[in-house]
């Protein structure tokens, strides 16, 4: 299967802070958690794709956050600069590169403002967490593409299983 993949968790250095969310080598996962993401990486098709970067804004850049989750959505950085037109391309791009090479699978990094599936940042810069997608993610799942995040490897796991059988 093709998959499309949020290119931090896969080690690049693309984040806001120019560091990476690598599942591979992050402390946060369980050898079984990186077994488990290598087995996905060997036998899938994957596409490597950061939504801010495509957009347009630079490594390393301040943080940003959805200010409002409904249209128009408005995204801020922490200097408190409208950097919306970069959120909205970088997920136009995500979901025109899924489009042209048909990919129907995504995992992407939980909690961003662009690639958060279940929850995102409030909005206050204080790290409160609440529920929502950021802005590609959204766009993808409305386009029916099936979207897990790095928390998710084994349902990942079970889903891409289940594809092959059908
Ligand atoms: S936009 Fe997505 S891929 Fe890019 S650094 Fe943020 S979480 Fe990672």
């Amino acid at each position: 299967m093709k998959i499309l993949i949020s290119a931090c968790l896969l080690g690049e250095d693309v984040r806001y802070d120019g560091e990476n969310s690598s599942i591979a080598y992050g402390a946060n996962f369980t050898f079984a958690q990186k077994e488990l993401f290598m087995d996905i990486l060997c036998d899938n098709e994957i596409y490597s794709f950061c939504p801010e970067v495509s957009g347009g804004l630079p490594i390393p850049r301040e943080p940003s956050e959805i200010v409002s989750l409904t249209k128009p959505f408005i995204i801020k950085n922490k200097e408190g600069e409208d950097v919306t037109i970069n959120f909205l391309l970088g997920a136009k791009n995500a979901l025109d590169l899924c489009q042209k090479e048909n990919i129907t699978i995504a995992l992407l990094k939980a909690n961003s403002p662009s690639c958060g599936n279940k929850n995102i940042y409030d909005g206050s810069f204080s790290g409160n967490l609440i529920p929502g997608e950021g802005i590609t993610a959204k766009l993808l799942n409305e386009n029916g593409i099936k979207i897990f995040n790095e928390k998710e490897l084994l349902e990942l796991s079970k889903f891409l299983k289940m594809k092959q059988v059908i």
